[in-house]
């Protein structure tokens, strides 16, 4: 499993004609996360940076440009590096042979894509191995982000857990020990964020 949870495009709502607009949807829907590469966008520059990802390419596609089945929410990375990169003249016909993209709004999708205990993502197929590769899924930030996310929750949940120990009379030095490893793992991961935002964004 690359994501945690797979994210639903619940909006059925009106047809909206312009972006800004479906992007409001597309942030509730994916969770603030980039459906390619998971990433939250609080470390990609923000919800202003995050961009609305034509799952079948605009560019290819006009028709589709604001049909909201097609529309993904993407950090730039993912979506810069997918540009109009399509296998077929078909919207519908997302891969041919082992070339291609599964959307990820569908089951399929983590399938081919995997996240290893290191934080990067790996791909399991030979068409999870062409995303990764043209997603260029194999950046280092992605792995950096995951982590620091990961250790962010972490750390919240040994707080409130210290917090409620604390009420009632408990002895939490365990946790405490804990809380500070926690901590010293997310500013390493958090320096080499700083040092990898010097990038596009
Ligand atoms: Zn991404």
């Amino acid at each position: 499993m690359l994501r945690e949870k797979k994210p639903i495009r619940s909006y059925h709502g009106e047809q909206f004609r312009t972006n800004p607009t479906n992007k409001k949807h597309l942030a509730e829907d994916f969770g603030h996360r980039c459906a390619y590469c998971d990433d939250l966008d609080t470390y990609g520059g923000g919800y202003r940076a995050y961009h609305v990802e034509h799952f079948a390419p605009k560019e290819k596609f006009p028709a589709l440009r604001f049909d909201y089945d097609n529309l993904l929410y993407a950090c730039p990375w993912c979506n810069r590096a997918k540009w109009d990169i399509w296998p077929s003249n078909d919207p519908k016909i997302n891969v041919v042979g082992k070339e291609g993209f599964i959307d990820p709004c569908s089951e399929e999708y983590d399938q081919h894509l995997e996240r290893l205990a290191d934080g990067s993502i790996a791909g399991m197929s030979p068409l999870g191995k062409y995303m990764h590769k043209t997603l260029q899924l194999y950046l280092k930030r992605h792995a950096i982000v995951h982590n620091m996310d990961k250790l962010k929750r972490k750390r919240k949940e040994l707080e409130d857990n210290i917090a409620a120990d604390k009420k009632l009379g408990k002895d939490c030095s365990k946790k405490e020990a804990a809380l500070q490893l926690v901590t010293k793992d997310f500013f390493e991961y958090f320096d080499m964020w700083e040092h990898e935002s010097k990038g596009p964004a």
